[in-house]
């Protein structure tokens, strides 16, 4: 029996693959691994990068290429046989993952070449990959006593588990609601599109008439445009309920019923518990101090500051929209506005004051053109070019190919999977398929995955963006072409492998700006009946609006980011308070919307517990720093300045995690980050006497 993951293969052989094959490919790569890492240990003499990291890199990436098409199947095409083999895998992974992180014999082998003469000799790149690797080891667990590693590899496992079923209870808590309705009628005030969406669901379930969901864009669609205000509140509230102790679920007989199964609460509090014992293993304070051993700030205290600086500059910018937002849900006969309103009337205000509303522009921003303009956005600012490919091997029929060439080479590919549907995990994201590296056969290129939800076409209308989702596009394009344009060759600092996470999101945020420049707008936006490209009168609108309650989306994340840190750096074991605590604490400090009780949606909150971002949230706003400060030097030389596109791509894009994000930055921008340039992008002055003269 042939099993293609243990095949090697330039793209993933993604017809040939079935859940069948992962476990026992996972399996026996690892163990294969072992015996490699074994015999290559024990005839080592003197440790080289050829003798050492070269080989292990050959070795290691083997496991990552069997690895990412099963974990990007399990994220956009899943189902219970894969799931089962994915989770059953995910534990060995963390097991051999622990493992090398643990072994002392490997720890010496790096530390000894970190000692030798030939470290000098290596590489930057090199050299950074050696280095983050101790650390790494460290960070492992390597230097710990034998009954501290014991627990600590219970711990990771433990944690390992607790993620993938937090992020489970979540998709299955989303799709066990629906609500069905005969008439459009029922639905009133959701536009075309959303209600074409919603027929288009209740057809796939064998019903008439409309069926809406929780996935989120027909969530945001009733959230935003229901003009039914029991069903706002309905759809809210089993919204911000998902994956808690009183999530709901609609039932054989079409009833809704409140459940726990799906209930994530208990998951956070052994969470957070075990990342405080782990983090106190390894002799930090707590998880806050550990997760910063690998981000570009410095200390607990300057991340608190930096957010409570931000929070303090942007609140009564928040309390004023929020002002302007119930006097106008007032003027409207709603005096008493309520958390299921908040995002209905912003959307009506946002229409009355700008006269623009997302709907109005979705016909403007058809997906075909948004693509192709974007790729002629990054062909004038980095000299590349984009070339679709329709024979490869795809996983479901919505999925397209792409190959990026510069100079005439190719040097990188990716697929492009845009369309929301069942059994694929909301939200929108990047995720590495092949990392460039130099292998024994010769220069390995980058492939990717850049994923998204966004509504399909249906029946003969193409899909059309709304002007939110070109930007997350361009968002994940920009992920992608820092993974896939970079050019260092060690797979360890490769791309977006090894560049800290607070600035990871860097080359994505600043890949945004391009969404809102006048001369880019052409290129990327044509109505799709007429081909007239967004005109101008919408265009200043559209700008007009872009600032359109950003002191209340400010201090919205600012608030994530803050119960997120402190709920890790305040962490007490003797007296833990539940995230639910932290959180109210955190509101009472700094936000100026106060949500009901009943809203849990740190339960759903995957990016902290299940995905990459605890004690880490408040990269966005860190990376959000860099970017707008990086895209400043843009404004001010020219937003297709080629020369200044070439530096970026030669400063940032190219260089992966080869340098620290501080040098990188400072290599481009002539100086370190300042927040000025974002809080000007936010509309919220740094020399504003804007408290004195407004303040209510
Ligand atoms: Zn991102």
């Amino acid at each position: 029996m042939t099993n293609p993951l243990l095949e090697s293969h330039v793209l993933p052989p993604f017809s040939a693959i079935e859940a069948s094959h992962v476990e026992p490919a996972v399996s026996q790569i690892i163990n294969e691994s072992r015996t490699y890492l074994q015999n290559l240990l024990a005839n080592l003499s003197r440790p080289s990068w050829e003798a050492l990291v070269a080989p292990l890199e050959e070795q290691g990436d083997k496991l990552d290429q069997a690895w990412a098409p099963v974990s990007h199947l399990n994220a956009v095409r899943n189902n219970d046989d894969l799931r089962q083999a994915y989770n059953a895998s995910i534990a060995l992974l963390t097991e051999y993952g622990t493992e090398l992180s643990q072994n002392e014999q490997l720890y010496k082998a790096y530390q000894q070449l970190a000692d030798s003469e030939e470290y000098k000799k290596l590489s930057q790149a090199q050299k950074q990959a050696v280095d983050n690797a101790l650390r790494d080891f460290r960070l492992g667990g390597v230097a710990l006593s034998d009954e501290k590693k014991k627990r600590y590899g219970e711990i990771q496992q433990r944690l390992s588990e607790l993620s993938t079923q937090f992020s489970n209870h979540v998709l299955d808590s989303t799709q066990a609601w629906f609500k069905h309705f005969e008439n459009a009628s029922d639905l009133a005030g959701l536009p075309d599109s959303a209600l074409a969406q919603a027929a288009q669901t209740a057809q796939k379930k064998s019903l008439d008439g409309y069926v809406i969901t929780l996935d989120f864009p027909s969530y945001y669609a009733v959230a935003m445009y229901a003009d039914n205000r029991e069903l706002r509140k309905e759809i809210y509230t089993a919204y911000v309920t998902r994956a808690s102790n009183n999530s709901q679920k609609v039932n054989v007989d079409g009833k809704v019923e409140f459940t726990n199964e799906f209930s994530n609460t208990e998951i956070i509090a052994e969470t957070l518990a075990l990342r405080h014992e782990l983090a106190q293993l390894l002799g930090f304070n707590n998880y806050a101090e550990r997760s910063l051993a690998t981000k570009m700030a410095q200390s607990t205290h300057q991340v608190l500051e930096f957010l409570q600086e931000l929070a303090k500059k942007s609140k009564p910018y928040a309390q004023q929209d929020y002002t302007e937002l119930k006097n106008f849900a007032a003027s409207k006969g709603c005096a008493d506005l309520q958390a299921w309103d908040t995002t209905y009337y912003s959307e009506k205000l946002r229409v009355e004051k700008y006269s623009i509303s997302q709907e109005e522009l979705r016909p403007y921003f058809p997906a075909e053109k948004v693509i192709s303009g974007m790729f002629d956005v990054v062909s004038r600012l980095f000299g590349i070019q984009v070339r679709h490919l329709s024979d490869f091997d795809s996983y479901h029929p919505d999925v397209r190919f792409f190959e990026i060439y510069k100079d005439g080479a190719h040097v990188a590919s990716f697929y492009l999977d845009l369309f929301a549907r069942e059994n694929k995990r909301g939200g929108a994201w990047m995720a590495d398929a092949r990392v460039r590296r130099n292998t024994t056969k010769g220069l390995q290129l980058p492939v990717a995955f850049l994923t998204c939800n966004f509504t399909p076409p249906v029946g003969d209308t193409p899909s059309l963006l709304t002007h939110d989702e070109v930007t997350t596009l361009f968002h994940e394009f920009g992920h992608g072409i820092h993974h896939m344009l970079t050019q260092i060759d060690v797979a360890a600092v490769s791309g977006i492998n090894g560049v800290a996470w607070d600035a990871v999101e860097l080359p994505s945020q600043f890949m945004e700006n391009w969404c809102w420049e006048p001369e880019a707008i052409p290129l990327i936006s044509g109505h799709y009946q007429t081909g007239e490209s967004l005109p101008q009168s919408l265009l200043d609108k559209l700008l007009a609006a872009k600032n359109f309650q950003s002191g209340l989306q400010m201090l919205r994340q600012i608030e994530f980011s803050l119960f997120d840190f402190r709920l890790h750096a305040e962490y007490d074991p003797k007296n833990p308070h539940t995230a639910q605590e932290v959180l109210h604490q955190v509101r009472r400090e700094v936000a100026v919307v106060q949500p009901p009780e009943f809203n849990l949606f740190e339960n759903s909150f995957s990016h902290i517990f299940a995905g990459g971002y605890a004690a880490g949230y408040y990269s966005y706003k860190w990376a959000e720093v860099l970017s707008a400060d990086a895209f400043s030097r843009f404004e001010e030389e020219g937003i297709f300045n080629s020369a200044t596109g070439e530096s970026f791509l030669r400063e940032i894009l190219q260089q992966g995690g080869s340098k620290t994000p501080m040098e990188l930055f400072t290599n481009f921008r002539g100086r370190e980050p300042s927040i000025d340039a974002l809080l000007r992008h936010s509309g919220i002055e740094v020399h504003s006497n804007f408290i004195e003269e407004d303040a209510v």
